[in-house]
């Protein structure tokens, strides 16, 4: 469980529970509409969050900032946070996008409207809404529509610091436009050939408020609605109204929508005046979004890595989107931490990876199961263990799963056997010791872990002079966890796998994506900073209880880091593993 820290949002909800800021809110402007559309039973006195994507690709580890937020304060306060697809963009938009986006969410451990399996909002449910709406601003005086090309209106929508200057088709009278509008709506003119636009001030020093456009004509089928539209509502009008519609209380986004809050604002009074929406209405909020060193975060960047065939595909695991990090073996309970620990703030900066990658090791050292795996193995032969230990002999050994059991659970044993043959590290022998060596070289004991003593004794060679097998002896009656397991001292205690037992697996060893702390800053090629060892597989050798894991589970390969059964190449019989987190941070190094 998290620590709960305080922060801007929390004062500005705790503020409004407090003065009950929307504890007298009306429901539903025009009747039925916001009824209907906040499902479930409304509770003014509920704070009311969402989380708006765009589903038009895979979501990353910033979205899981931004979820972890908007889920994360209505949980704590009581309150309610829709999943709401803002789906207003037919072209770019699929139903893949939106099952991953709902699969993302409820894997972080989040839910909507208090059941998982309810439908999300979609923005699209209020097509209708938004356009009455829009009539309405024609009628009122608010909005016309502009006939001048795309380039005249670029030219004349000015600069900072240069004023715009009005559109020859703004003073149109409302009849008149109430008439184009509609014909736009029914079919009767060319995409792009006009649009609609809030009237508000070409001079403004806010460019976003200098008329901006509120509906284009875009013959597109969308996802969810068809071909029932050929206009579509822009991002920026739509906005204000689905969270007034859905009751939302406290809207959060990320800064760079700071100056779309006045037209935001512009919105939902205008329509309120109308009566078409009812007070309080909501507010916007801006916090900064997710900046992670030796990270994209950019959906576009992200997809070219994918088409490009850089990475796998989106589940790759080096990816920093959600199926990626999951893939790699992060827990939703780390991520969850992370957003916590990262906390909220309204300044820009940059997080640094190792403190990603710090909560997933705190989260497995808990709970990951403990094996042995050999990564790079050479052959041990135990010259004297037939005679000492009878010929083909396998002895039992064990250890405890979890080293740090909770309080009160007694750890579960993992059995493996060991004989005349075992796999150990290939640096774990050292012909001539370099100063300080405690692992085997010729003359040393050292201990098989879980096992017995052994002295080593020498190597094998073949004619290139490359070590075939490491030598040694047993010490008889040295075996760990019996009286006779302290009768020797020994500097070093070296993992292992039985010959006997061991089980051949891929391992899959990650290395950042990127060399670069800030691959795409200040306008770089960020192909050019991807790492070319980002991955290296091994076939290595595990204990038995490895060779049985389930995709998905998660273990601390002793002294090697932390591990994840693949969850899709994985099979029983056909191990594979992926290198979730090495055990230290070596990201200063
Ligand atoms: P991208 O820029 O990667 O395409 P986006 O901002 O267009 O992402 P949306 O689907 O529109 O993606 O975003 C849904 C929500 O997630 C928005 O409220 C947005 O502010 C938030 N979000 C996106 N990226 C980040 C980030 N890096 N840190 C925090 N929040 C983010
Ligand atoms: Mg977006
Ligand atoms: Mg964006």
């Amino acid at each position: 469980e998290a620590t709960k820290t305080s922060n801007f949002l929390r004062q500005i909800i705790e503020h409004d529970l407090d003065k009950g800021t929307y504890a007298s809110r009306q429901w539903g402007g025009t009747p039925g509409d916001a009824a209907h559309h906040a499902k479930g039973q409304p509770d003014p006195a509920k704070i009311r969050t969402r989380f708006p994507p765009e589903p038009n690709g895979y979501l990353h580890v910033g979205h899981a900032k931004s979820i972890c937020i908007n889920f994360g304060l209505a949980r704590d306060y009581g309150g309610v946070c829709h999943l709401r697809f803002d789906d207003t963009n037919p072209e770019k938009e699929d139903t893949e996008y939106v099952n991953s986006i709902i699969d993302a969410v409820k894997w972080l451990g989040f839910d909507w409207n208090g059941s998982p399996d309810a439908a999300p909002y979609q923005a699209s449910d209020y097509f209708d809404f938004m356009y009455r709406a829009a009539e309405y601003l024609v009628e009122a005086g608010h909005a016309y529509v502009d006939e001048q090309t795309v380039e005249q209106m670029r030219a004349n929508r000015g600069d900072f610091g240069k004023p715009g200057v009005d559109s020859p088709f703004r003073a149109r009278t409302p009849a008149e436009n109430l008439k184009r509008f509609r014909e736009m709506r029914n079919g009767e003119h060319e995409d792009g050939s006009m649009v609609l636009r809030a009237k508000i001030d070409m001079a403004s020093p806010n460019i976003n408020m200098r008329d901006p456009a509120i509906y284009r004509i875009r013959r597109a089928t969308h996802h969810n609605t068809g071909d029932a539209w050929c206009i579509y509502p822009m991002y920026t009008y739509a906005h204000p109204i689905e969270d007034a519609l859905e009751q939302i209380t406290h809207s959060l986004c990320t800064l760079e929508f700071e100056d779309q809050r006045p037209f935001y604002d512009w919105v939902l009074e205008r329509l309120t005046e109308g009566g078409l929406l009812s007070n309080p209405p909501p507010r916007q909020y801006e916090f900064s979004r997710l900046n992670l060193t030796y990270v994209i975060t950019s959906k576009r960047k992200l997809a070219q890595l994918v088409y490009d065939h850089k990475v796998s595909g989106w589940d790759d695991p080096r990816m920093p989107t959600i199926v990626g990090l999951r893939r790699r073996g992060y827990t939703p309970e780390s991520l969850q931490v992370f957003a916590e620990r990262i906390g909220v703030t309204k300044s820009d900066s940059w997080i640094d990876y190792s403190t990603l990658e710090g909560c997933l090791r705190e989260d497995l050292e808990l709970k990951a199961f403990r094996g042995m795996a050999v990564l790079n193995p050479v052959k041990l032969v135990l010259t004297n263990w037939d005679e000492v230990m009878g010929a083909g002999h396998l002895e039992p050994c064990s250890l405890p799963s979890l080293p740090h059991p909770p309080e009160g659970v007694e750890s579960p044993e993992r059995h493996f056997t060991i004989g005349k043959e075992v796999w150990i590290e290939r640096e774990d022998f050292e012909e001539v010791p370099p100063k300080g060596y405690k692992r085997l070289f010729p003359g040393n004991k050292v201990r098989l872990k879980g096992g017995y003593v052994i002295e080593c004794t020498g190597c094998t060679k073949d004619a290139d002079g490359k070590i075939t097998e490491v030598l040694a002896t047993v010490v008889p009656d040295t075996k760990s966890g019996t009286p006779g397991a302290d009768s020797v001292k020994v500097k070093a205690a070296i993992t292992w796998v039985g010959v006997a037992d061991g089980v051949k697996a891929e391992v899959r060893m990650y290395d950042r994506l990127f060399l670069e702390a800030q691959p795409d800053a200040g306008g770089k090629d960020f192909i050019e900073g991807l790492n070319p060892n980002s991955l290296k597989t091994v076939t290595a050798i595990v204990e038995p209880s490895l060779g049985h894991a389930h995709k998905d589970d998660k273990f601390q390969f002793e002294r090697h880091g932390y591990f994840v059964a693949d969850r899709v190449d994985h099979e029983p019989g056909k191990p594979v593993f992926n290198l979730a987190v090495g055990l230290k941070d070596s990201w200063g190094k």
